[in-house]
């Protein structure tokens, strides 16, 4: 069913572009900001970009917005359709994506309000396929295993893009692993040629760099 996400990417309104890369790298040190200096004068892409830094890496995702990866470079990833774990839980909105759900589908139904926050709901689902533990899941796992948002629409919540992988937001930069959670329960994981690390634009939307918190552990 994320199959699909490797294609897709948030549209951001140039919000990578208002941030300032800092002098010195609080995490990789002022010789891989020198490095980088370097780089911003001789662009160079995603993969030639990673190949001169030892872990962490610093990756430009979308231009202008750097993240440092802390996960094995080689990782792949391919969503198994059979599998529908992370549908299981769910989703923390952010506020374009409500503007974004509330065009596709009915708030008052479809959202819950925890931790201050708006999620997509989870609901009891009358069916022993693609629930959690509980009998639960979200509000748009349909009983084929399929996000009817993503089905009807071609569109879904921007944190929905970013599972198997976890956003920490440290020394004001996007400090980005692969999920606890996912090593034990996501089928997709190094069954594919597909490296993450080279397709970060379609897990990590644009929009993760205009939040004052884009950690993504926050559940409902
Ligand atoms: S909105 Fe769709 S992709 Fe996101 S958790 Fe729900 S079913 Fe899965
Ligand atoms: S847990 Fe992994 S393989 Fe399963 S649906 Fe989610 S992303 Fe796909």
């Amino acid at each position: 069913m994320f199959a699909a996400r490797l294609q897709d990417s948030v549209a951001g309104d140039g919000w990578c572009a208002r941030l300032a890369t800092p002098d010195r790298d609080p995490i990789l040190g002022e010789t891989v900001a020198n490095d980088r200096r370097d780089a911003d004068r001789k662009p160079l892409s995603a993969t030639a970009r990673i190949s001169f830094v030892n872990e962490p890496r610093r990756v430009e995702v979308h231009p202008g917005c750097e993240a440092v990866v802390a996960f094995d470079p080689d990782l792949t990833f391919e969503c198994v359709d059979s599998c529908t774990w992370c549908c299981g839980h769910g989703v923390l909105l952010y506020d374009h994506d409500l503007l974004g759900l509330a065009q596709r589908a009915n708030l008052n139904d479809a959202t819950t309000t925890a931790h201050g926050e708006q999620f997509v709901r989870r609901e009891q689902k009358d069916r022993d396929d693609h629930t959690g533990d509980d009998g639960a899941a979200c509000y748009f796992l349909g009983e084929d295993g399929l996000c009817s948002l993503h089905a009807e629409h071609d569109w879904k919540p921007a944190r929905c893009s970013v599972f198997p992988l976890e956003v920490h937001y440290e020394n004001g930069e996007i400090r980005v692993t692969v999920r606890d959670e996912a090593e034990e329960h996501c089928e997709g994981l190094d069954v594919s040629e597909r490296r993450v690390i080279d397709n970060l634009d379609a897990f990590l939307p644009e929009v993760l760099w205009s939040l004052e918190n884009p950690e993504t552990k926050i559940e409902l």
